[in-house]
């Protein structure tokens, strides 16, 4: 339903999200919210630090509130669920991520840095996701990765832990970087604050990079 989208994307823009998309994700969702077929899809232009989850589940709040008022049904996932120890949301997590959401909606793709590519922001954009009933439009769905001949990321990654691999929708995005080693050369070179620290695979990634408002650390790899 094409008004039903441009009233809640034109509600979430003019509250400050970045982008916002639609998918249909009845292929994914499995269980206890199969249910919930379609996913609104809620880019930040920030960090992912405190502030910018409170902003993202303020977000949501918004989108709950404006589908109860219509009846439809819902679940928002939180913007962190990958850090959650909650029993329900981790198992949530394994089953439902917000890079899915992100990339059925159309709104990007998963890089060779096995990170989220918005082609405007770039890896630089933070993501929160809401399940629901309601008959939105689904967006084209984007399948596999658009990284093209760009191998940054692969090249200059100082623990060597970006493969060459394109994403495709049936490549799992884990197969696309070597978790381990990156957490290894993260964590030792923590900060002052005694975070590990790295995120060259953000900054460097050309799409996005002429809007750069700050530097990015990596927060997951995931
Ligand atoms: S955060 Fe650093 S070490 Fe980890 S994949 Fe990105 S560039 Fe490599
Ligand atoms: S730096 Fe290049 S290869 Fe890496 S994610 Fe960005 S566009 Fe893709």
């Amino acid at each position: 339903m094409e008004s039903l989208n441009h009233e809640l994307k034109e509600l979430l823009i003019s509250l400050g999200a970045t982008v916002v998309g639609f998918a249909d994700v009845s292929m994914v969702v499995k269980g206890d919210i199969a249910h919930l077929k379609k996913a609104v899809s809620i880019g930040l232009n920030r960090r992912l630090t405190d502030r910018t989850i409170e902003i993202l589940e303020d977000l949501q709040k918004v989108v709950t509130l404006f589908l109860r008022k219509r009846g439809f049904r819902y679940l928002a996932i939180p913007p962190d669920s990958s850090k959650r120890s909650d029993k329900f949301i981790s198992r949530l997590y394994g089953l439902f991520t917000h890079k899915i959401a992100a990339t059925c909606s159309g709104l990007g793709w998963i890089g060779r840095n096995g990170l989220f590519i918005n082609p405007q922001y770039g890896p630089r954009l933070s993501l929160a996701t809401v399940l629901t009933d309601a008959p939105f439009e689904p967006g084209s769905p984007i399948e596999k990765g658009l990284c093209g001949s760009c191998f940054l990321c692969v090249r200059y990654c100082p623990a060597n832990a970006i493969n060459e691999k394109d994403w495709s929708i049936d490549r799992p995005y884990e197969e696309l970087v070597d978790i381990k080693r990156c957490e290894e050369y993260r964590r030792s070179r923590k900060t002052i604050s005694g975070k590990p620290n790295c995120g060259l695979c953000i900054n460097i990634c050309p799409f996005g990079r002429k809007i750069l408002k700050e530097v990015y650390v990596c927060q997951n790899t995931g």
